[in-house]
């Protein structure tokens, strides 16, 4: 007897069967995963982005 293991996507918390029915798990779906990865693809944007955002940041202090 084959015991089911689910686990909740991460993206939606959708119950995702672990085997080898659920090819994208822990995730439901690759739109799922790829949602994951743009989030992390996001925050590396928003650091590679944080000297130009002090940038402005001291430029408004200046103008203030
Ligand atoms: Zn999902």
């Amino acid at each position: 007897m084959t015991k089911l293991t689910i686990v909740p996507c991460p993206q939606c918390k959708q119950d995702v069967e672990w085997s080898d029915k659920s090819p994208y798990r822990p995730f439901c779906s690759k739109q799922c995963q790829m949602i994951d990865f743009g989030e992390w693809a996001d925050e590396e944007n928003s650091i590679a982005g944080a000297p130009d955002m002090s940038d402005s940041d001291g430029w408004s202090e200046d103008n203030y």
